[in-house]
């Protein structure tokens, strides 16, 4: 319960510096472009799960045009392992997050390179669509540990390229669980 309310706590506190910062940039996005100059950079680090947030940013590159996701500088989408507390994102703004990875979740059966990608993914402005269906990236942990799918379904991708097309305007959420219990 407690931690519930820290981690929601925390999430709001994420959500209003994300606020700043969607404010701080959304006049320097204003100008329309030639969609093959709209691709913006996003920068990741990971200090945990290293391999599969090169993979997943590998897969979230190669669906979305308008996203390029790139290892190094100063990482907006921040990536580590943890013990307990569920897998989960805190969104920061649209190309922003602090993920944790839980090791649990892993152990528990959970196909890490689908956790790592699909919570990058609401680091790109997606919601959690708890439906169960395995081709939905953004189902998450109600599809089963059975499910090893790590990519966006087309619906999932164009969201995403949306997005990144048109500036700013992020999902401004609260704290996400993989697995929700
Ligand atoms: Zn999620």
């Amino acid at each position: 319960m407690t931690g519930k309310l820290l981690r929601l706590v925390t999430g709001v506190l994420f959500t209003s510096l994300a606020l700043v910062g969607a404010n701080l940039t959304s006049t320097a996005s204003a100008a329309p472009a030639a969609p093959s100059a709209l691709a913006r950079t996003v920068y990741y680090s990971a200090s945990g799960y290293s391999a599969e947030a090169d993979q997943a940013a590998q897969i979230w590159n190669s669906r979305v045009p308008n996203l390029r996701l790139v290892r190094g500088g100063n990482a907006t989408i921040r990536i580590a392992a943890t013990n307990g507390g569920g897998s989960r994102a805190y969104p920061c703004g649209l190309g922003c997050a602090t993920i944790y990875i839980d090791n649990r979740d892993v152990s528990a059966g959970n196909y890490a390179l689908r956790i790592v990608a699909h919570e990058i993914g609401h680091g790109l402005g997606l919601p959690d669509t708890y439906n169960g269906i395995c081709s939905y990236l953004m189902s998450g942990g109600s599809a089963g540990t059975s499910c090893r799918n790590v990519n966006p379904n087309a619906q999932e991708a164009n969201r995403v390229n949306q997005l990144f097309a048109g500036g700013f305007q992020s999902l401004a959420g609260t704290p996400d669980v993989y697995v929700k219990g």
